[in-house]
Order: C-alpha cells, then structure tokens, then sequence
C-alpha cells in the first residue's frame, strides 16, 4: 500500500488540507472489486492544540457487473470520512470504538508522521456492494434460455415449476 502520510510537526493550528490519488493495487484492493479508476482523497486535518480530527471525502468510480443481469453498472461513489487521532493506547480504546462514524487512528508520543492509507482503504471498501443491482427491480436472467428479462419476455416462465406440481410430484414419489 502506498503511504497517505501525514506530517505532525508541519501541521499548523487550524485546518490542514491533505490531497492523495490512489489506484487499486496502490490500496491493495482485489481487482474484481470493480475500481474503474484511481480513488481520489481530500482530507482536512484539524489541529486544536493537542488535538487532531479530520474529515474529508473519498470520491471513485465503480464498474461493476449486476448480480441478476450481469449488465455492467458504472456507479460514482463519494464517501465522507472522519479520524479522531490518538495519541498513545488508552486502556479506554473500547468507549472510543463506539464513536459512530469515526475511525481511531493511532499514534505515538515521538512519531514524526501518521499513516492513514488504512483507515482510507477501509473506507473504500465497505462502500463496495457484495449484491450490486442496475436497479432494485431488476428481473435478471431467465433461468431456463437466458435471456435478460429486463429487455425480452420469453415462453420459459409457463414452464417453470408451479408449487402446487412439486407437492404432487412428491406425494407420487412418498
Ligand atoms: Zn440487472
Ligand atoms: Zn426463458
């Protein structure tokens, strides 16, 4: 994975604006995850005296494949992320866990940079449907001939079996 580096000792009070570019494999996603391009990374590091939070946004395009249709899909995806930074592990890590949304990241007393590339990727993955659908009432494929249901009709579905029939069948079978 390529590093998203954050430098603490440049890091003036205030907001801090931190830009990256990453491609499938600089994140170490899987190829068939369907990322059509680099994921671009806009972050605004907030420096409160002690204090560090971020938000910002992680914006890539998808292509992906239906799940009943098999038609490809291209979907933009713009996601919003927020890190609270902490320094050192407290023994308390499991209230901050609950924060909704917020990522932790963590870091020590004397470390010069902070690495978020992780906490991104993690990001960018949950954004990623296991099921993706061209749309909700996508009819898919018949199961019989093939044909996309969402273009052609067929004769197939008569043919399908009717519950009723495999009640029978069965009791004829006991
Ligand atoms: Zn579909
Ligand atoms: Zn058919």
């Amino acid at each position: 994975m390529i590093p998203m580096e954050i430098d603490l000792r440049s890091l003036t009070e205030g907001l801090n604006l931190f830009t990256w570019e990453a491609t499938a494999s600089d994140l170490e996603v899987e190829e068939e995850t369907g990322l059509s391009g680099p994921a671009r990374v806009a972050l605004t590091v907030v420096k409160t005296g002690e204090a560090l939070t971020a938000h910002g946004e992680v914006a890539f395009g998808l292509k992906l494949a239906c799940c009943r249709c098999l038609e490809p899909i291209h979907q933009a995806v713009d996601v919003t992320v927020n890190l609270l930074f902490q320094k050192g592990r407290p023994a308390a890590v499991k209230d901050l866990q609950d924060l909704d949304d917020t990522d932790l990241v963590f870091y020590e007393e004397d470390d010069t940079t902070v690495d978020v590339v992780s906490q991104i990727r993690d990001v960018l993955i949950l954004e990623i449907p296991m099921k993706p659908l061209c749309s909700e009432s996508c009819a898919g494929l018949c199961p019989i001939c093939g044909v996309n249901r969402n273009h052609e009709t067929c004769l197939c579905r008569r043919e399908e079996t009717d519950p009723r029939w495999e009640a029978l069948k069965q009791f004829k079978t006991q």
